[in-house]
């Protein structure tokens, strides 16, 4: 289940960026996750809630952003979205595209509860 590994360096990166501000809980955090990357969802929540336990962002909340395939064609210039994997330009039909979107797996933003002052 590489789901967990993921979820795990999710939950180690957003430990680096909370570093000095330990009194904050995290609430939420958010990814994108590009839709060529093979990865379950559902798998990705479980392995979350695996890998915060006894953390910081124990309770946190995973948010999850499918980012569609967009290819830029090598053909014509335009960037076209690629549906049912049909890598072809959208405009003028070429097949030669080069992938610019799709395959990301992104930390993209940290909600979190600031405490209040001592
Ligand atoms: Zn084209």
């Amino acid at each position: 289940m590489h789901e967990l590994s993921i979820a795990m360096n999710l939950v180690d990166l957003v430990r680096a960026q909370m570093k000095g501000r330990e009194q904050a809980a995290v609430r939420a955090i958010g990814v994108r996750v590009g839709d060529l990357v093979d990865l379950s969802a559902e798998a990705l929540q479980t392995g979350f809630q695996i890998a915060c336990a006894d953390t910081s962002l124990m309770g946190s909340v995973l948010e999850i952003e499918a980012v569609p395939v967009v290819a830029r064609c090598r053909a014509c210039g335009r960037p076209t979205e690629v549906v049912r994997q049909f890598f072809l330009c959208a405009h003028c039909l070429s097949a030669d595209v080069e992938i610019t979107s799709g395959l990301e797996l992104d930390l993209s933003w940290i909600e979190v509860d600031e405490a209040p002052p001592p």
